[in-house]
């Protein structure tokens, strides 16, 4: 009887660690899944930013090529100007700096890899992604009004990850702002800190979110554009969800929308 009961019980164990280690393998195939499909439309979204890479790339190797042509003329005098020669020196490395640095932002923004959480500002974040729009505001006719407030609460946040919902919603800004007047192209992005949470807020003034279409918003595949993937801010769910936060979107039809989300912040103890 002793015997049966212990193999009994050993069945059940067996059984329990097969099914605890089956949900943990399905929970590691959907995380896997999900970092594919963010990077999926991550380099989608390359396709539009690509152009604005190209221009921000660009004006500090015009710069470089100047300050190069400058340097060489202040040596070619009778009496080398070596105190301006010097400075223009400085202006050429500040520029490849400023080269290298937008192309490392962009592999990290093309590169599929595993998110990888780490103690960030989210200021820091919004401020390095809204360097990597600039092209696309300006091809949108976008004026952008910037409103971060100064706060040293810290986020567990995956950079780029976080960067690219940002950039969803900025692009979902630009575009719901296509139809409008060039100078109403207001594009709001806000950030503060309430209730332990850094909250951030991006608003356009394009025709907004009628009552049926904004609880769909967030489901994947919803789209209302004729070429849509309808996948942009459902993957901006489950990277703010992974980040156990919240993102939820206002709007009232014909007074443009408002996309929020909102991030747990470290507690002192954890982000010093
Ligand atoms: P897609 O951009 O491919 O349609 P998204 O998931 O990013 O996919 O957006 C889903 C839908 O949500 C859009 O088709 C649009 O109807 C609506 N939407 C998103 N952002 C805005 C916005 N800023 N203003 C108005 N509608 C928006």
């Amino acid at each position: 009887m002793l015997y049966e009961l212990l193999c009994i019980m050993f069945l059940l164990l067996a059984l329990t660690l097969f099914s605890i280690n089956a949900a943990i393998r399905a929970k590691a195939a959907l995380f896997r899944a999900q970092a594919q499909l963010a990077h999926v439309t991550r380099v989608t979204s390359l396709d539009e930013l690509a152009a604005s890479i190209v221009h921000e790339v660009n004006q500090p190797l015009t710069a470089i090529i100047s300050s190069g042509e400058a340097c060489r003329n202040w040596l070619d005098r009778p009496v080398p100007e070596l105190g301006e020669a010097r400075q223009s020196l400085e202006r050429i490395i500040t520029c490849a700096n400023r080269a290298s640095e937008i192309i490392r932002r962009f592999r990290g923004l093309s590169r599929p890899c595993d998110p990888l959480r780490r103690k960030e500002s989210l200021n820091d974040i919004v401020q390095e992604t809204l360097d990597l729009v600039q092209f696309e505001l300006a091809q949108h006719k976008v004026f952008p009004k910037i409103d971060l407030a100064t706060f040293t609460e810290q986020v567990n946040a995956d950079r780029v990850q976080l960067q690219q919902v940002i950039i969803n919603l900025i692009i979902n800004a630009c575009h719901a702002m296509d139809t409008i007047e060039v100078g109403k192209r207001t594009l709001g992005v806000r950030t503060w800190v309430k209730n332990n949470e850094a909250v951030l807020e991006v608003t356009d003034q394009g025709p907004g979110l009628s009552a049926d279409i904004l609880p769909q918003v967030f489901t994947p595949f919803f789209t209302t554009k004729e070429n849509g993937l309808g996948l942009g801010l459902s993957i901006c769910r489950s990277i703010i969800d992974f980040h156990n936060g919240r993102i939820w979107a206002t709007a009232a039809t014909g007074q443009g929308s408002a996309f929020l989300f909102a991030l747990p912040v470290l507690a002192t103890r954890e982000s010093s």
